[in-house]
């Protein structure tokens, strides 16, 4: 049975942040695209329901070399709105539908699944080297995007995101049949004030930094040889979406690819 009768409704970051609390006995709701479905379906039975949508937290500000983009902005805002990577990574999620309703906190915060991954976004917010900031038992703070995904989001409100502009970007990802096929394999790439960045989606449960890329480029290697470091970064995994094998075969030549636009 659905049980949603217990619903707050903050209408500000700070209301929101004070809602959540400890984060216990809380489930957050933001777009909805992956935790309504589980609570109509009855695998998620909320004690409090945390709806973000009139929190003010759905702006993207970009000024200074930064962007800052509010937890609950949705999907289709950052296509035309954020910086590369994230602009075209967010042009891949879902449809327009899907996008619409989605929000970047929600595609961070996905769960993973044993069947497939999701959270595009991590790939290109891990090269634009993101600041978290986040409230919960311990106030509010602000992380690294790589300590975040390490700690993972449990007791964590994630209020907004904080990128750096890049000085260039790039893209690469195996195309996919149709729109509501999850992301196979993925590719982001660029260049910050930190240096280049390299990152991967769709390799494991969420994604992951390709230090070994990104240390072949430092010492000088060619894309193409830089690529080939990719498989000491990441040990795909078979999924329902495509085989380990498959994935090794060709995340090489992805790597490869998004280098070689980078330059
Ligand atoms: C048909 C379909 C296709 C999809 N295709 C893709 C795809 O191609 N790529 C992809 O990456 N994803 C895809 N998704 C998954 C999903 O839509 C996205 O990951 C989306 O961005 C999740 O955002 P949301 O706001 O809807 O999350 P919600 O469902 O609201 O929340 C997801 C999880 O994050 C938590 N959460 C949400 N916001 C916060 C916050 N601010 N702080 C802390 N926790 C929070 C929730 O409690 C929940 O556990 C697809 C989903 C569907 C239904």
């Amino acid at each position: 049975m659905t049980n949603l009768t217990n619903v707050l409704v903050p209408t500000s970051a700070d209301d929101a942040a004070a809602a959540f609390g400890d984060g216990s006995g809380v489930t957050v709701v933001a777009g909805g695209t992956i935790v309504m479905p589980d609570i109509k379906l009855g695998r998620l039975c909320p004690e409090r329901t945390l709806y973000l949508g009139r929190a003010g937290l759905d702006r993207i500000e970009r000024s200074g070399g930064m962007c800052r983009i509010g937890a609950a902005t949705p999907v289709s805002a950052l296509v035309d709105g954020a910086p590369e990577p994230l602009a075209t990574f967010a042009a891949h999620v879902g449809d327009r539908e899907v996008r619409g309703q989605a929000t970047i906190g929600g595609n961070l915060c996905a769960p993973a699944t044993a069947t497939f991954s999701r959270g595009d976004l991590q790939a290109p917010l891990l090269t634009l080297d993101a600041r978290i900031r986040s409230a919960g038992s311990t106030g509010e703070r602000t992380d690294s995007i790589e300590d975040f995904l390490a700690a993972g989001p449990d007791g964590r409100l994630v209020l907004e995101i904080e990128v750096d502009e890049p000085k260039r970007a790039a893209s690469a990802s195996v195309r996919r049949p149709h729109a509501h096929a999850y992301t196979i394999l993925a590719v982001a790439a660029a260049e910050t004030a930190a240096g280049i960045r390299v990152a991967i989606a769709g390799a494991g449960p969420r994604a992951v930094r390709a230090t070994s890329v990104e240390q072949a480029l430092a010492d000088g290697a060619s894309p193409e040889d830089a690529g080939q470091k990719a498989l000491d970064d990441v040990d795909p995994q078979d999924d329902a979406i495509a085989s380990g094998n498959y994935r090794r075969q060709v995340l090489p030549a992805l790597v490869t690819r998004a280098l070689g636009d980078l330059s």
